[in-house]
């Protein structure tokens, strides 16, 4: 295990010990806890545009962004002036309010086939309640997904999960039911003849197959050319649904998402859509929607129910508002600079020393894996060398850049990271390649 002798760590070494009398394993999600890559995990006090502060006064450039939320940066003036005017109105009303039309119309805007959204609180929510009401309107109960796709912790979705499972080796979870593994079918990513014979054995009881729209959650894995339009083909000829999660590439990877950069498939629209993540501008709301009339299977007007005491939080709502209003071409332009900056220098600093290693993009989505590519699939990605993940990362974290903690995460870069905090970044890096080089 790694540790700093250059990185002060004592109040949250201080703050680890405490919470670990109080919150399992210390920390509220478990990637958090640093056991992917050893040592302390920094207990942040604050964050401002692209830096993080720790309780012991280090700064960071955060290649977190709080798993992809905050696309504009820490505490932007613009979304905490939408924060605070909606916060000295109420928290919460357990009534309609007009943010959350606000915010709806926004999605709806934004992403062509959408016709109607439900707020939520997670993206968890989103993709548990599209699965049911994907369920509920075929009448069937098989799931189809993808090893490495990560969809929240919903029962029959964990199964070979990414991002946090991947990282923590456990091919499912105890406490789902086999009941609830029973009805997922997991199929490799990328493989369309996996997926004909599986919808050739079972189609007729397979509700839908739900896909990130191109997966992040074991790094970043487009899909190949030609495979999203199979998963509409298949889907449509056995009468089975098609979710396409967009938690993280959503108002990401383009203004309307991963379906903004590759479009329509063949064979039209997915039929549902899951986000998250930037459209809270880092608070709790998510969504999911799709066509009006599945949305209209949804109670109070349809069969299929689904509600929350905090769905639609006036607070929320206004963060995420704030946040894709935010998200104009010049953000998203910026993105694209900081992301090809941060790892063409990232992949030139490996190169030079001679660390196997692989980029993937979606859109200025990018993970480095540290493995000879191409990573098409949860197998390739796992043939990762997370050792030298592990001490790159720690290098990267004594020189003041907080990258993910695990190698199956995307780099999430916001429009706040200027020049200075671009430049620190690349200034990190050759240190890091020498240590992940150094076995
Ligand atoms: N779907 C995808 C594609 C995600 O990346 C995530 C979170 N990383 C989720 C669903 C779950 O979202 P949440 O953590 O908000 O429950």
């Amino acid at each position: 295990t790694p540790t700093s002798q250059t990185v002060r760590d004592r109040a949250s070494a201080a703050l680890l010990e405490r919470a670990r009398d109080v919150i399992p394993g210390g920390v509220n999600s478990p990637v958090r806890a640093f056991r992917a890559v050893g040592g302390t995990p920094r207990f942040i006090a604050s964050a401002s545009g692209p830096w993080l502060t720790d309780v012991d006064g280090n700064r960071y450039v955060d290649l977190i962004c709080s798993w992809g939320p905050m696309i504009l940066g820490h505490a932007h003036p613009d979304v905490l002036a939408a924060v605070q005017a909606a916060a000295v109105k109420g928290f919460s009303f357990g009534t309609p309010s007009e943010n959350e039309v606000a915010l709806a119309e926004e999605i709806v805007s934004r992403v062509a086939p959408l016709e109607q959204v439900r707020l939520v609180n997670s993206g968890t929510e989103a993709t548990m309640s599209a699965l049911r009401l994907a369920r509920g309107a075929t009448g069937r109960s098989a799931v189809v997904k993808f090893a490495g796709c990560y969809h929240g912790h919903v029962d029959p979705l964990l199964a070979a999960a990414g991002s946090g499972v991947a990282t923590f080796a456990l091919p499912d979870s105890a406490g789902v039911p086999a009941s609830a593994a029973h009805e997922t079918i997991v199929l490799p990513y990328n493989d369309i003849a996996a997926l004909e014979a599986a919808f050739a054995e079972h189609g007729d009881r397979i509700a839908c197959v739900i896909t990130e729209a191109s997966p992040g959650n074991m790094g970043v894995v487009p899909p190949a050319p030609g495979f999203t339009n199979a998963l509409r083909r298949i889907t449509t000829e056995y009468g089975a649904l098609l979710i396409s999660d967009e938690v993280m590439t959503g108002f990401r990877c383009s203004s309307a998402g991963w379906f903004g950069l590759e479009g329509e498939p063949e064979g039209g629209a997915p039929d549902l859509f899951t986000f998250g993540k930037v459209m809270g501008g880092g608070f709790p709301t998510a969504a999911f929607g799709g066509r009006a009339d599945l949305m209209a299977q949804l109670a109070p007007d349809g069969p299929v129910y689904q509600a929350g005491t905090l769905s639609g939080n006036p607070v929320a709502t206004a963060a995420g508002l704030a946040t894709l209003r935010g998200c104009t071409p010049e953000v998203y332009a910026r993105l694209d600079v900081v992301a090809h900056t941060i790892a063409d220098a990232a992949s030139a600093a490996l190169a030079g020393h001679g660390v196997p290693h692989t980029v993937q993009w979606a859109g200025s989505m990018f993970s480095v894996f540290f493995t000879e590519g191409p990573v098409r699939n949860y197998q390739d990605a796992k043939a990762q060398d997370t050792a030298a993940f592990g001490r790159f990362f720690h290098s990267m974290l004594d020189s003041g850049v907080h990258l993910p903690p695990s190698s199956f995460e995307a780099w999430f870069v916001s429009a706040s990271h200027d020049d200075a905090a671009v430049e620190h970044v690349l200034s990190a890096l050759p240190a890091a390649a020498a240590a992940a080089a150094a076995a």
